[in-house]
C-alpha cells in the first residue's frame, strides 16, 4: 500500500492541534457525514490529562506493558501520560502537523508514519490504539490486513489494546429490534470529512465495530479478542493477541 501522510493545507485536525498548542485555544474542527448530521469536536479533549480520561482508557494505560506504540497518536495525551509513568513510548500519526505538536508537548519518540505503510517497523510489547482506535482500520474488509500488520509489529506474546463502539443503539428501535438494510454495508462503517477554517480534509472511512464481529475476524487472522471493559454508553475495550 502506497504511503499516506497528510498535507498541512488538507490536514484540518493537526491544524486545529497546532492553533490549541499554541494559544490554549482552537476555532470549530466541524465533522461532516453523510451518515449523520453535522458535528463538532471539542479540540481540548484531544489534549485531556489522565484525570480527564474516561475509564477505559485508564483500564488501557494500566494494562500496557514492555514497548508501547501509539497508534494515530494526535496530541500525544496517552503518550505523555505513559512516559510520566516511565513507559517506552512510540507514537506515530500521519499528520506532520501533529507529531511537531507532540515533539514539542516533550513526546520523545513521535514520527510521522501511517500503521499500514510496510516501511514503518519495529517490534513492539503492546500496540495502543485509543479514541475508537478500530476507527484507523477504516473498513471491515481491511480487518485481515491489520492482522497482518499486527503480526509483524508485535512482539512474541504482545498485545493490542483498541477501543471500539457498537454503534447498533443508532439503529435500535425500543423493542430492541435492528432498523437497517440488512444488504447494506455494515452499520459501523462511517465516512467522515473534516473542516477547520477553510481547510478540509479529505473524506475518510472509520470504522466503528461490535465486539463479536471483531472477536470473529481476530479467530480468522489468529488471535484471541477478550472483552477487557464496557463502557457506559455500548463502547468498550478490547485485547488482542496472537494465538500460540
Ligand atoms: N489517539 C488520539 C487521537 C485520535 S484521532 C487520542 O485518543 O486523542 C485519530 C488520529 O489517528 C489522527 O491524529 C489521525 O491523523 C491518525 N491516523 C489516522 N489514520 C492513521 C494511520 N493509518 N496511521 C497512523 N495514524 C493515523
Amino acid at each position: 500500500m502506497e504511503k499516506r501522510v497528510l498535507e498541512s493545507e488538507n490536514d484540518p485536525m493537526g491544524q486545529a492541534i497546532r492553533d490549541y498548542h499554541e494559544t490554549g485555544r482552537a476555532g470549530r474542527l466541524r465533522v461532516f457525514s453523510p451518515q449523520f448530521e453535522e458535528d463538532e469536536m471539542p479540540v481540548a479533549t484531544l489534549f485531556r490529562t489522565e484525570a480527564e480520561m474516561p475509564s477505559l482508557e485508564h483500564r488501557a494505560l494500566d494494562l500496557c506493558r514492555g514497548r508501547v506504540l501509539d497508534v494515530g497518536a494526535g496530541a500525544g495525551c496517552h503518550s505523555l501520560a505513559l512516559q510520566e509513568r516511565g513507559a517506552d513510548v512510540t507514537a506515530i500519526d500521519i499528520s506532520p502537523l501533529s507529531v511537531d505538536v507532540m515533539l514539542r508537548r516533550g513526546v520523545k519518540d513521535a514520527r510521522v508514519a501511517d500503521l499500514f505503510d510496510e516501511s514503518f517497523a519495529g517490534c513492539y510489547d503492546t500496540v495502543l490504539m485509543l479514541m475508537n482506535g478500530s476507527g484507523i482500520v477504516g473498513r471491515l474488509e481491511r480487518m485481515p490486513l491489520f492482522f497482518r500488520r499486527m503480526k509483524l509489529l508485535l512482539a512474541q506474546g504482545g498485545q493490542v489494546l483498541m477501543d471500539s463502539s457498537d454503534l447498533r443503539y443508532i439503529y435500535e428501535d425500543e423493542d430492541g429490534a435492528m432498523d437497517i438494510d440488512l444488504n447494506a454495508r455494515y452499520y459501523g462503517e462511517l465516512d467522515f470529512r473534516m473542516q477547520y477554517k477553510k481547510v478540509k480534509g479529505a473524506p475518510f472511512g472509520w470504522l466503528y465495530v461490535d465486539f463479536d464481529t471483531l472477536a470473529g475476524y481476530a479467530r480468522e487472522s489468529g488471535f484471541r479478542a477478550e472483552l477487557v471493559a464496557e463502557g457506559e454508553h455500548y463502547d468498550y475495550l478490547a485485547r488482542l493477541s496472537a494465538l500460540k
